[in-house]
């Protein structure tokens, strides 16, 4: 496994659905050590290429479209976005942060093998 970190999109859908333990994974990096703990290497590579085509689909960064996800049961992320105040506000403006870096992200190619 590279050193380099996983893709923007598994290090957040990983995060939302509680696959980085109890606390919420700060960097790419620690997303990755963390998926690497448990899950079998020779799932990496699907997972990987499941999760970045579901990241771009369906769980997005800004607005995941979560009443139409077949995970909306067991993921813990809609139920921790209930009632939060000036989620609007937060949305709008972190939409506009993450639009350009996330572009930046893909774009440099520093992503591992797998992650
Ligand atoms: S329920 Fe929402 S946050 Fe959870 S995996 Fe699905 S789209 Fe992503």
């Amino acid at each position: 496994m590279s050193p380099t970190g996983v893709d923007t999109h598994v290090h957040r859908i990983s995060n939302r659905l509680g696959w980085t333990g109890l606390k919420e994974t700060k960097s790419p990096e620690k997303t990755r050590e963390a998926l690497e703990s448990w899950l079998p290497q020779e799932q990496w590579q699907e997972t990987n290429i499941l999760l970045v085509g579901f990241g771009q689909t369906v769980c997005l960064p800004i607005g995941p479209k979560c009443s139409d996800c077949l995970n909306k049961d067991l993921c813990p992320y809609p139920k921790s976005q209930e009632g939060k105040k000036g989620n609007k506000k937060k949305v709008k403006k972190k939409k506009a942060q993450d639009s350009t870096s996330e572009e930046d992200e893909d774009d440099n190619g520093e992503t591992s093998k797998y992650f």
